[in-house]
């Protein structure tokens, strides 16, 4: 069984995952001939893409559970949505005031680990970089589908950077005042951890979560298997399984540039943007899988390593210790490669 997924938002088009029914059950978990155990669906949209989301239990209000999540989910979008005009960053973006202003609990923990990734990564993943998303026409504005002037890559390249966006003690500031923050490349991932809470703090601990191809699992499928996930083939106009992975208690993100991107003078264009140089990466990975107990994290660092590229992204993954598997294109076809830590989740 494969989801199929809203595919008219561009820029939120998911890119790889996919659920699979795999026949694979376990002994020692739950029996699969308990029947009270059922498996509820909910589904939904969310930051401009769709939600699904399974819970396997006995007796669950799950109209009850899904009002829950809708609740939730609409607070994170008033938070930190981007598309939303008076949304609590879009304040914050808005305002040209230096001066320190509080945030939501949950903006700011979206914000430290934004920071916090965005160090560890030298400033691969940016979240100030939005001004460049917006130049290079993948962002809310209006989309040019053209290539910037030098000049103007060069005014705007000046408006970013972490460095320019402190946060300390719950107090968030900017030292320009034009400023633009961009949660989008993690706001999905954060939203997934948040649902899961939420479930399991409902009491239930069999479930999975996906919005916008963000993924977090635990437990087990009603029928007792251990939940499956299909990497998808790295092609723009098809889906097809590429490798089937069993995450176990995880999340799941992959960061792609095959699906979402502009051509301009036959040079294809991805909506991810180097801080470095300013410009869409351009290199020969096209996918980065990353498992990790955390989806917020696991969806920042999927996109810090994609701007890495592959040589940098694998010794990056060495070095943290980081569960990952890449797609790279090569003169003869796509290769794979994959940390240590990620071979015990191949199927
Ligand atoms: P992917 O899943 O392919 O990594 P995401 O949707 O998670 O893509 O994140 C990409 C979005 O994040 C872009 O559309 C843009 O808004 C923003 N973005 C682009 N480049 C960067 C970057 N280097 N650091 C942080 N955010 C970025
Ligand atoms: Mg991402």
């Amino acid at each position: 069984m494969q989801y199929s997924f809203n595919q008219n938002r561009r820029k939120l088009v998911v890119k790889l995952l996919a659920l699979t029914a795999v026949l694979l059950v376990l002994g020692g978990c739950f029996p699969s001939n308990d029947l009270a155990r059922q498996e509820y669906l909910m589904q939904g949209n969310t930051m401009g893409t769709t939600y699904n989301i399974k819970v396997v239990g006995e007796n669950i209000d799950s109209v009850k559970l899904q009002q829950g999540i809708d609740e939730k989910l609409k607070q994170l979008n008033q938070e930190m949505s981007t598309y939303i005009n008076d949304s609590e960053l879009s304040t914050f973006n808005q305002s040209s005031s230096l001066a320190p202003v509080s945030v939501s609990p949950g903006l700011a923990r979206v914000l430290k680990e934004a920071i916090r990734l965005g160090k560890l990564s030298e400033g691969a993943l940016d979240v100030t970089v939005g001004p460049l998303v917006n130049l290079w026409g993948f962002g809310p504005e209006y989309r040019p589908e053209t290539v910037p002037s030098d000049e103007l890559l060069a005014q705007t390249k000046a408006r970013v950077g972490l460095d320019k966006l402190v946060f300390e003690q719950g107090m968030l500031s900017k030292s320009i005042p034009n400023l633009y923050v961009d949660l989008s490349t993690i706001a999905k991932g954060y939203g997934v951890d948040l649902v899961a809470e939420f479930i399991e703090a409902n009491g239930i601990n069999n479930y999975l979560v996906e919005i916008g191809g963000e993924m977090r699992l635990k437990g087990f499928k009603h029928t007792g298997e251990l939940w499956h996930v299909a990497i998808e083939k790295p092609l723009t106009n098809e889906r097809a399984v590429h490798q089937i992975i069993i995450p176990k208690d995880n999340a799941v993100a992959t960061s792609g540039d095959y699906r979402i991107y502009f051509e301009a003078d036959g040079q294809r264009f991805s909506h991810i943007i180097d801080p470095k140089i300013g410009k869409p990466i351009n290199h020969k990975l096209v996918s980065v899988t990353v498992i990790h107990p955390s989806s917020m994290t696991a969806d920042g660092l999927s996109t810090a390593m994609m701007v890495m590229g592959e040589e940098k992204a694998l010794a990056f993954a060495e070095e943290n210790d980081l569960a990952v598997y890449i797609i790279a294109k090569t003169d003869h076809g796509f290769v794979e490669q994959s940390t240590v830590k990620f071979m015990q989740y191949l199927k």
